[in-house]
């Protein structure tokens, strides 16, 4: 199964990927968490991604694509992966063209998001107010239309992501079950 999670930050995606990862056992790979390291590198790129990770900015298209498709070619995802955090522009879903399976939007307010986020005492530093708002904003800016690309080929579900983590995760389980069984019957075929 190759999965795509998209949701405002604050959605839920890390939560509800890695649940699927434990119950698929597929693994769950993070585009900003990839970033993230790398910008720890004390090089022109770390020191240019940190102070555009922090900013709430989106790193360019060139570049995300050429990091996350060289890390997909890694052995353990060519039998699937849960994605969170890509594709995030139509550009890089365009790229990605026969990548995805399914993409699960959580679909939960922008307010919603920020409440969650102010509860969290984990102290990011690409976590501060203006930079979530950027984000956010670039959710609607970027990332809106590419649920528009998916659901024109028929790959999209929305779900609640304002109800309780055991109920969203339930309602994507129920989406992907559909999937799986599809899958399982092809692989009985071969
Ligand atoms: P995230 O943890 O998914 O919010 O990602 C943290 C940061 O990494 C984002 O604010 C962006 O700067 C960068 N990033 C992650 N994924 C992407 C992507 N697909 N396209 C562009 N920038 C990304």
């Amino acid at each position: 199964m190759r999965i795509v999670i998209v949701g405002i930050q604050g959605a839920g995606k890390s939560t509800q990927g890695n649940l699927l990862s434990e119950k698929y056992n597929i693994p769950y790979l993070s585009s900003g968490h990839i970033f993230r390291q790398m910008a720890q590198e004390k090089t022109p790129t770390g020191r240019w991604l940190k102070e555009t990770i922090n900013s709430g900015a989106l790193v360019d298209d060139d570049m995300t694509l050429k990091v996350v498709l060289e890390y997909l070619k890694k052995p353990e995802y060519q039998n699937g992966y849960i994605l969170d955090g890509f594709p995030r522009t139509v550009v890089q879903a365009e790229a990605f063209n026969g990548g995805v399976d399914k993409v699960i939007f959580l679909d939960v307010a922008d307010k919603e998001a920020l409440w969650r986020i102010s509860g969290r005492h984990d102290n990011r530093e690409d976590e501060t107010v203006v930079a979530i708002r950027r984000r956010i904003d670039l959710f609607h800016e970027w990332t809106l239309p590419v649920l528009g690309y998916y659901e024109s080929q028929n790959k999209l579900v929305r779900i609640d992501g304002e109800q309780e983590v055991v109920k969203v995760f339930d309602d994507i389980c129920k989406s992907l079950n559909k999937l799986e069984k599809a899958e399982a019957k092809e692989r009985a075929k071969q």
